[in-house]
């Protein structure tokens, strides 16, 4: 099968020829780089989709290339909106900016017993692995990069709706700006999530509350100033 891989640092796509058919993108890229080009550069981690470390794009697509299975005439290209560092490898820092922007943890909890059912209200966000597929294929990066994004979104997400956690209010308050109001809700982000976490309901959700703690959405026109209050807390 053809292959083609955008390299560094021309940019140009390059073309492999590979005698293997039914294999993940990783074993292919594994057997160009060890029988026909080391100099090819890619990053993986734990082979079974769990790491996150090995997210791409495939024909304007983002894939787990571990779990990806390509087809003749697949275009290959390092995921959007990070520094590309070599071919196909990228500066994973924005994940640590955009959690660190929206204070993506927990800041401290309060013990008790929690309910299972409140449990499995956060589970789906917890499985996240932060591959940032749902960044790449995010358009508000095209305009914003100081966009909070999904990921980090769905973990603020995540801790809001955590019974246990001291600091919500934080959280909310940290998304107000470059965050919630920012998502433009087209929903680009859940298809590519390997996790099926669909970050645009979390951030929907992450608005209803904002608006029930008092925060409005800065792009709105009220039209003669009504002023609707700080928020309650
Ligand atoms: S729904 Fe929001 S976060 Fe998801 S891709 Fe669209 S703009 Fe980005
Ligand atoms: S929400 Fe899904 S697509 Fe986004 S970083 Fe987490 S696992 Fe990856």
């Amino acid at each position: 099968m053809e292959i083609k891989i955008k390299r560094t640092p021309n940019e140009e796509k390059q073309s492999y020829n590979v005698d293997l058919e039914n294999v993940t993108l990783l074993t292919l890229l594994n057997h160009i780089k060890t029988k026909i080009d080391p100099t090819l550069t890619y990053s993986h981690g734990c082979r079974s989709g769990i790491c996150g470390s090995c997210a791409v794009r495939v024909n304007g697509r983002e894939e787990l290339m571990c779990t990806y299975k390509p087809s003749c005439g697949d275009t290959v290209e390092p995921i959007r909106y990070a520094r590309v560092i070599r071919d196909l490898v990228v500066d994973s820092g924005s994940i640590d900016i955009f959690n660190r922007a929206g204070l993506a943890w927990s800041e401290g909890s309060r013990e008790g017993n929690v309910e299972d059912e409140e449990m499995e209200r956060i589970q789906t966000q917890s499985d996240c692995i932060l591959c940032t597929s749902c960044a790449s294929a995010c358009p508000v990066y095209a305009v914003n990069p100081d966009f909070i994004g999904p990921f980090a979104l769905t973990r603020v997400w995540r801790y809001v709706s955590d019974p246990r956690e001291l600091s919500s209010h934080r959280k909310l308050a940290a998304v107000q700006t470059n965050g919630i109001w920012d998502c433009t809700l087209c929903g680009e982000c859940v298809p590519v999530c390997p996790q099926n976490i669909a970050p645009v309901q979390d951030i929907r959700m992450l608005r209803t509350k904002s608006g029930r703690m008092g925060y409005n959405d800065p792009t709105m026109n009220f039209g003669g100033g009504l002023d609707f209050g700080s928020p309650i807390f």
